[in-house]
C-alpha cells in the first residue's frame, strides 16, 4: 500500500493528502497527467513522459509546475518514500485553484501538482499476458484533441466499465468510418497475415503513447515492419495477432475482439517477443 503522496510542495500521508475544492482539475478536468512504470527500482522512460507532459501543458497553456529535473526529483522522492520497486508513479498537473469560472483565471495562479505511486507485482501483468485479453468495441465519442493527455476521461471511464461488464479488459474506440482509434487507456495494434505491425498514425485522434514509440523501436530492432495506418474492426478480427500497449500494460496480447477470436485464440508470438524485448529499448534510470 502506498502511504505518502506529494501535494503542492508537501509529502503527506495519503489520509491527509487533499486538494482544494476549487482546484480546476476537480471542477473542470482542467489538467493533465502522466503515468510511468517503476521496474526493479528503475524509473522507466521518464524523459519521454516528461516531454509529453510539457507538450500537453503547452497545448492547454498551463505552465510547468517546476522544471523537468525538479519534477524528476519529486517523482523519485515519492517512489523512495513509499519503498516501491515495481509499480507506477502517477503525476497530475492542473491549472490551479481559482474561484469557479470557465475562462482562465485572470489573476496568475500556480499550477497544482500531485504525485502518487502504486506498487504492483509485475507477475500479475505477466500472468494476464500469458492468456491474453478480450476487448470490446465502442463508438468513438471523445473530443478531437485526445493527443493531449488530459484528466478529462469520462468517455474512457464509461468505455472501460462497458468492457468490464462484458467480461473484457479493454474497449477499443471506433470512429465513424469503422476504423479503430485506440483503447480506453491503451494504443491498439494488429499484425497482418504477412507479419506487418499496423497501428494508427499518432495524429490528434490518438494519444502518442510512449510505449507505442518504444515498441516501434523494439520492432525495428527485431526486423519487423511497422505500418502507421488506420485499420478497421473487420481487419482486426481477421488479423494474425492483435495487442495493446501502455505503460501499465506494456505489450498485452488481445485474443478476442467482441465475439471474434483473434488468430488461434492464443497470444501471438510477435506480441510475446515485443513484450519480452521491450525493456531492452526503454529508458531505465535507477530511482536511487
Ligand atoms: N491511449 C490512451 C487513451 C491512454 O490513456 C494511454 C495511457 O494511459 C495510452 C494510449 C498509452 O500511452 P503510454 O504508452 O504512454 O502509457
Amino acid at each position: 500500500m502506498a502511504r505518502i503522496a506529494y501535494v503542492n510542495g508537501r509529502y503527506l500521508p495519503m489520509t491527509d493528502a487533499s486538494v482544494n475544492v476549487e482546484d480546476r482539475g476537480y471542477q473542470f478536468a482542467d489538467g493533465v497527467y502522466e503515468v510511468c512504470e517503476i521496474r526493479k527500482g528503475d524509473l522507466i522512460d521518464e524523459t519521454r513522459h516528461l516531454a509529453r507532459l510539457e507538450y500537453s501543458l503547452g497545448e492547454l497553456r498551463i505552465a510547468m509546475p517546476m522544471g523537468r529535473a525538479a519534477l524528476g526529483m519529486v517523482l523519485r522522492q515519492v517512489i523512495r518514500r513509499n519503498r516501491v520497486r515495481n509499480g507506477y508513479v502517477y503525476l497530475q498537473v492542473t491549472r490551479g485553484v481559482a474561484p469557479r469560472d470557465h475562462a482562465f483565471p485572470t489573476r496568475p495562479v500556480r499550477p497544482a501538482l500531485v504525485v502518487t505511486v502504486k506498487p504492483l507485482d509485475p507477475a500479475i501483468g505477466a500472468a494476464v499476458a500469458e492468456d491474453g485479453i478480450a476487448v470490446i468495441t465502442v463508438p468513438e465519442n471523445r473530443w478531437d484533441r485526445v493527443d493531449i493527455k488530459t484528466v478529462g476521461l469520462l468517455p474512457n471511464v464509461l468505455a472501460k466499465q462497458a468492457a468490464r461488464e462484458a467480461g473484457a479488459r479493454e474497449a477499443w474506440f471506433v470512429d465513424a468510418d469503422g476504423f479503430v482509434t485506440e483503447g480506453a487507456s491503451t494504443n491498439a495494434w494488429i499484425v497482418t497475415g504477412d507479419g506487418v505491425l499496423v497501428t494508427r498514425p499518432a495524429d490528434r485522434g490518438i494519444l502518442r503513447g510512449i510505449t507505442r514509440a518504444v515498441v516501434m523501436e523494439t520492432a525495428a530492432a527485431e526486423g519487423l515492419r511497422v505500418e502507421e495506418r488506420a485499420f478497421t474492426v473487420e481487419e482486426a478480427k481477421r488479423a494474425r495477432e492483435a495487442f495493446v500497449t501502455a505503460a501499465t500494460q506494456l505489450v498485452m496480447p488481445v485474443v478476442r475482439i467482441d465475439e471474434a477470436t483473434v488468430g488461434n485464440g492464443k497470444p501471438g508470438s510477435i506480441a510475446a517477443t515485443l513484450r519480452a524485448r521491450f525493456h531492452d529499448h526503454a529508458e531505465a534510470v535507477p530511482v536511487g
